[in-house]
């Protein structure tokens, strides 16, 4: 049964004190969560050990990373490596985010070598995608997200969708205050569900966890994630609050 979740992408906010003062907050005020639920925080990298000791207190907040190079290692200058973050018990990471697609060049070709990299790590990833406005204005949104799936990931075996997550992030609307609306959400979600399983059948799709990203907030997460498709959100603002955040972790249930 797939789970929901919510993550929160942090992205490259908070100094050291706040990044540990908020993994506190949600350390102290995270209960037990019911057996189908999760909850990640995706801090920046300089931040992933000393977030992750604070987060070990804590036997429901999960640590992520929001990026790491194909290669194993090598001369690559301010990248880090699957095995790095192994190295500090980081085991899931965001992969293809739109600001990684549009600010440093990533593609579904370089995506697809990530994966496998940290597929090969027993690296759980978060694949994020999602089209922009001008491709859902001239209707080709479906394509663009079933290519951005196809290329990047559609060579993988069944099994290893076990420790895939997507993420679909209309690039519309990350961080712009303007939010899919569930019926958006759903048919987007639903789609990709369908792709997925004309790929590898109807019990892996279903096993899928498919959340959506773009401005979710603690005033419409509930009704998001109340769509069939979709199985949790990933946070980019509102994760930097911790009641809005609480809010939205709160909105899975
Ligand atoms: C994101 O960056 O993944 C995101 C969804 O951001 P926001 O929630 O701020 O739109």
């Amino acid at each position: 049964m797939r789970k929901k979740i919510v993550a929160g992408n942090w992205k490259m906010n908070l100094d050291k004190a706040e990044a540990l003062s908020l993994t506190t907050d949600l350390v102290d005020a995270l209960g037990a969560l019911p057996e189908n639920q999760r909850v990640m925080v995706c801090p920046p990298s300089i931040h992933l050990s000393s977030v992750g000791e604070v987060a070990a207190g804590s036997k429901v907040l999960e640590v992520g990373g929001q990026n790491m190079h194909q290669s194993g290692s090598g001369a690559y200058t301010g990248e880090i490596s699957g095995s790095m973050l192994k190295s500090y018990n980081i085991n899931s990471v965001l992969l293809g985010h739109s600001e990684r697609r549009a600010y440093f060049h990533e593609n579904n070709s370089v995506l697809r070598e990530k994966v496998d990299t940290a597929l090969a790590l027993g690296i759980e990833v978060i694949y994020c995608f999602g089209e922009m406005l001008e491709e859902r204005e001239n209707e080709t949104h479906f394509d663009v997200v079933s290519s951005q799936l196809k290329e990047a990931l559609f060579h993988l075996e069944a099994s290893q969708w076990n420790h895939v997550i997507l993420a679909y992030e209309p690039v519309w609307a990350i961080g712009t205050g303007r939010t899919a609306s569930p019926e958006q959400a759903q048919e987007m979600h639903a789609h990709i569900r369908s792709v997925l399983t004309q790929a590898y059948g109807a019990e892996c799709a279903d096993g899928v966890s498919i959340l959506y990203g773009g401005s979710v907030k603690p005033d419409n997460a509930k009704e998001i994630f109340g769509q069939p498709d979709v199985d949790g959100g990933l946070i980019g603002g509102a994760s930097l609050k911790t009641q809005d955040f609480l809010a939205i972790v709160a909105a899975m249930s």
